[in-house]
């Protein structure tokens, strides 16, 4: 999370409650709902009310609360590590809340946030495991709808497998050293056999399972997953990425992926950025293949994060040679490639029944010498053709494309930052793309496509690019050269 992250005002804890008094003062419908929540603990219920309605009796009577059947006075809170003031009168809840604090006890008034200190969550209850979710008062509907979603996403199996960890936990400690083993047993615990005999309701099995991990004690094996990050968008990753990011030890990063996307994994997982960017400092790619090969033998799980797939110019080909030459286990995790990424921003078929049916992925750093490579040849014969890395190379790939007999009235699209909110649109022809590359206000990564597919984009939220066409070209930009 950045550090301009709003901050909480009101911060959870869990606080022990077993066996402890916790006074509620009222005998309504505000009592019964407080003494509701707070009866899913261990705690000893004590219900001040003079006048308690029927439905506040029986819960008294099922849950063998006690009932305080007379008018309030502040002796009746006396040792209590809570206090409620549920009364609905407000003159004496004010009451309450100042006794509790001249006691010194934490008191919550319902409905009144200023006599507050402390609020009441809404509560998943997997005992015990409890998910708290706290909104500072401003929203008790919308606590509780996240309530609801995240209750149907967690199986009710979750509280018997935590109670079985927590009987593990003593030999885990004594038998595993800390650090990676330790965790990967837990791990494994609860993402594998174990868990997966709880669900079905089998505990002895499930016990069995556990022991079968704590004993295996197989040394950590190294596995490296070459992770697509995808354009730069959280929500774009996948959730195959998320859960190996969650999961990681070692991040090993390029300049490209946005913090925010670094910050969703593990929290203690080491992050090491290898740059690749612009003038930035950067390991070489010979380095970083030594450093996954190294993590590797030391048994870490690394994510190596790429921006978008890390199979398209990511030379994830390098690395996954690397990988086996040295017998390191790894697998790929596709990602959203910029040329999706940008296409979808301007509502770009890739392919147009009737105009275009294939597609290149490449980039303009090939245009060497005197011969066309292939992808220009596939160009004219009509292929949508998104370039990667293209920025610096732009009047070169126009000027060779126009050459070989490529129209200078195709359509081009152009997306700086595609996918994230500061992203730019760009439209025009093949003649206008030499301006790109004196263009100073670019400065994120940018990705062209160009083809008679790109005229059935929306030119609605773009720009043309033939403002900048008579500016004349300066130095080539440095841009995210990879390959
Ligand atoms: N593996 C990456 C590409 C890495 S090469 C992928 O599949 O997307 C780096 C180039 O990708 C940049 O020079 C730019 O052309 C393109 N690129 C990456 N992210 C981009 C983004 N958010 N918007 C536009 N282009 C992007």
């Amino acid at each position: 999370m950045s550090h301009t992250a709003p901050k909480l005002n009101a911060f959870p804890v869990f606080m022990r409650v077993k066996g402890e008094a916790v006074a509620i003062v009222g005998g309504g419908e505000e009592a019964l709902a407080k003494a509701r929540l707070i009866g899913q603990s261990s705690a000893v219920l004590r219900i001040v009310a003079e006048h308690a309605e029927p439905d506040l009796l029986t819960f008294i009577a099922q849950t063998g609360a006690n009932h305080f059947a007379a008018a309030y006075d502040a002796s009746q809170l006396e040792g209590a590590v809570m206090v409620f003031a549920a009364s609905g009168d407000e003159e004496l809840d004010r009451r309450v809340a100042a006794d509790a604090r001249r006691l010194g006890i934490p008191v919550n008034a319902v409905d009144r946030p200023e006599l507050c200190d402390f609020f009441t969550p809404a509560l998943v209850n997997r005992a015990p495991v409890a998910i708290a979710i706290g909104t500072e008062g401003a929203g008790p509907v919308l606590a509780q709808m996240l309530r609801g979603r995240i209750d149907r996403m967690l199986s009710p199996s979750l509280g018997p497998l935590a109670t079985l960890a927590a009987s593990f936990r003593g030999a885990a400690e004594k038998l595993l050293p800390k650090g990676n083993a330790r965790r990967r047993f837990w791990s494994d615990f609860f993402g594998g056999a174990p868990a997966h005999a709880v669900e079905a309701g089998q505990l002895s099995q499930a016990h069995d399972a556990a022991v079968d991990l704590l004993l295996s004690n197989t040394p950590a094996s190294g596995h490296i997953a070459l992770v697509g990050a995808g354009p730069g968008a959280e929500d774009l990753l996948t959730l195959r990425a998320h859960r190996l990011l969650m999961e990681a030890d070692v991040i090993v990063h390029d300049a490209l992926v946005p913090e925010a996307v670094v910050a969703m994994g593990r929290r203690d997982a080491e992050r090491l950025p290898v740059g690749k960017r612009k003038g930035c400092h950067t390991k070489s790619q010979a380095e970083i293949n030594a450093l996954l090969v190294e993590l590797g033998r030391q048994g870490k799980r690394v994510v190596r994060l790429k921006s978008g797939d890390p199979l398209v110019f990511g030379r994830a080909g390098e690395e996954m040679a690397a990988l086996r030459d040295a017998g390191i286990a790894y697998e790929v995790v596709p990602g959203v490639t910029a040329a999706f990424a940008a296409a979808a921003d301007f509502e770009l078929p890739l392919t147009l029944r009737g105009v275009s049916s294939s597609m290149v992925f490449t980039t303009g750093h090939d245009l060497k010498g005197n011969s066309l490579p292939d992808w220009a040849k596939l160009a004219i014969s009509g292929a949508t053709v998104a370039v990667y890395m293209g920025r610096s190379v732009a009047a070169e790939v126009a000027g060779r494309l126009i050459e070989a007999g490529l129209s200078p009235d195709t359509a081009v699209a152009v997306v700086e930052n595609a996918s994230l909110a500061n992203r730019r649109r760009f439209h025009g022809t093949l003649a206008d793309l030499p301006s790109l590359e004196a263009r100073a206000d670019l400065s994120g990564p940018v990705m062209t496509i160009i083809g008679d597919a790109v005229a059935g984009a929306n030119f609605e939220r773009s720009e043309p690019l033939a403002a900048h066409r008579h500016e004349g070209v300066s130095a080539a930009a440095a841009e995210g050269v990879q390959q």
